[in-house]
C-alpha cells in the first residue's frame, strides 16, 4: 500500500460529529494542526510541543453552541441552495451569479449569495460590487447590494487589496464560514444561494454541519459534459448522500458552443460517456438542462452585468431559463412564480 501522508476520514464519520466550540489559543495553530475543536486536539502526536497543547487537551468537546445562534440568524430565509461542482473550472461560481439575477429578475423575490470560496472568491466581480466593503452595524454584518432585492456576501469584501492572497487553514476557513452565517444580517429573505469552491473539502463539511438545523432545500451541481469531469461529479453526488443533503439536479454547463454570429452550435468538450444527462439518469438524479458555452456569458460576468439584461435573445439565456425554471420546480415552487414566462 503506498504510504499516506494524513489519515483519512469517511464523510460519514465527519458529519455525524458536530462541529465542537474551539478554544481560546495561546499562539496560531501549526501547520499539521488537527484542528483545535477535533477529538484529537491536544493528544494527536502533531500537537507535541504545540503552546497550545495543554488548552486544546482540556477544552471541552461538546456541540458547538453557534449552531443554535446561526439557526436563528437563517430563520428568515425561505429557501437555502447549495452550488457545487466536482472539479473547478466548469463555471460553478458564474451559474451561481446567473442563478441568483434569475431569481430576482422577480421584484417580490429578495435573493443572497453567499460565497464560501475563500480561497478565490470571484462572485464580488461577477455580480459588479468588487470594489464594495462591508458595513458593520448593531445587528450584524450588511450584505452588499447589487440591487434593491439582490445582496452578496464574500471574504473579498474584507481583502485589504483585491490581489492579496488568502491563505486559510482548515479551522480558520470553518471559523470564517461559521462568521458569514452568523454575523450576517440577511434578514427576511426568500433565497440564499451558497457557492461552494470545488471539490469535497472542509467548506462543504463546514456549510453542511452549520445549516443541518436551519435546513438546505439541495444543492444543484454544475459540471461540463466530458468524462472527465463527470469523475468527480460522482464523487460530488456520493458526498451529498452521505452528507443528507438532496441533489436538486445536474447542470451540463459548457455543453456545446454557439457561435454568437451564425448561431451554429460545435461541441468543444465531447460527450463522450453521454454527459451530465446520462450521468443523471444512471445516479437516478434529475437533469436540469444543457447550457451552451457562449463567450458573451463571460463578458457579462467581467463587466458584473446580469447575462439575462444583456444579451435576452441570446440561446445560452433560452438554455438558463429552462434550467432556472426546473430548479425552481425541484425546489417545489411553482416555475412561473420564480421566472415568469416570456
Ligand atoms: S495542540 Fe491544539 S493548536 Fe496545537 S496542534 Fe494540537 S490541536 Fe492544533
Amino acid at each position: 500500500m503506498a504510504p499516506s501522508l494524513e489519515v483519512s476520514e469517511y464523510v460519514q464519520d465527519v458529519l455525524s460529529h458536530p462541529l465542537k466550540v474551539g478554544p481560546k489559543l495561546v499562539a496560531p495553530e501549526p501547520e499539521h494542526c488537527p484542528g483545535p475543536e477535533s477529538e484529537s486536539a491536544g493528544k494527536a502526536d502533531s500537537c507535541e510541543g504545540c503552546p497550545n497543547q495543554a488548552i486544546c487537551a482540556s477544552a471541552p468537546k461538546g456541540p458547538d453552541p453557534d449552531i443554535p445562534v446561526i439557526t436563528e440568524r437563517l430563520s428568515g430565509i425561505k429557501h437555502k441552495v447549495l452550488i457545487l461542482s466536482g472539479k473547478g473550472g466548469v463555471g460553478k461560481s458564474t451559474f451561481s451569479s446567473l442563478l441568483a439575477y434569475a431569481f430576482a429578475t422577480n421584484p417580490d423575490s429578495t435573493v443572497g449569495i453567499m460565497d464560501t470560496d475563500i480561497c478565490g472568491p470571484s462572485i464580488p466581480k461577477m455580480m459588479g460590487v468588487e470594489a464594495e466593503t462591508i458595513h458593520v452595524s448593531g445587528g450584524g454584518w450588511s450584505p452588499v447590494w447589487v440591487q434593491d432585492n439582490l445582496g452578496v456576501m464574500s471574504v473579498q469584501f474584507m481583502l485589504p487589496n483585491r490581489d492579496d492572497a488568502v491563505i486559510w487553514r482548515g479551522p480558520k476557513k470553518n471559523g470564517l464560514i461559521k462568521q458569514f452565517l452568523k454575523d450576517v444580517e440577511w434578514g427576511d429573505m426568500d433565497f440564499l444561494l451558497v457557492d461552494t469552491p470545488p471539490g469535497t473539502s472542509d467548506e462543504h463539511l463546514s456549510v453542511n454541519s452549520f445549516l443541518k438545523e436551519s435546513g438546505v432545500d439541495g444543492a444543484v451541481v454544475v459540471t461540463t459534459p466530458q468524462e472527465v469531469a463527470l469523475l468527480d461529479v460522482r464523487k460530488e453526488i456520493d458526498f451529498c448522500r452521505k452528507a443528507g443533503i438532496k441533489v436538486l439536479g445536474i447542470v451540463e454547463n459548457m455543453s456545446g458552443f454557439v457561435c454568437p454570429k451564425c448561431t451554429h452550435e460545435s461541441q468543444i468538450f465531447q460527450a463522450t460517456t453521454g454527459g451530465a444527462r446520462a450521468l443523471a439518469k444512471e445516479t437516478n438524479i434529475p437533469f436540469l438542462g444543457a447550457v451552451p458555452l457562449d463567450p458573451r456569458i463571460g463578458i457579462a460576468a467581467d463587466y458584473g452585468e446580469s447575462f439575462f439584461d444583456a444579451w435576452p435573445d441570446s440561446p445560452a439565456c433560452s438554455a438558463l431559463k429552462v434550467v432556472v425554471r426546473k430548479v425552481a420546480e425541484e425546489m417545489g415552487l411553482r416555475p412561473e412564480t420564480v421566472l415568469p414566462e416570456d
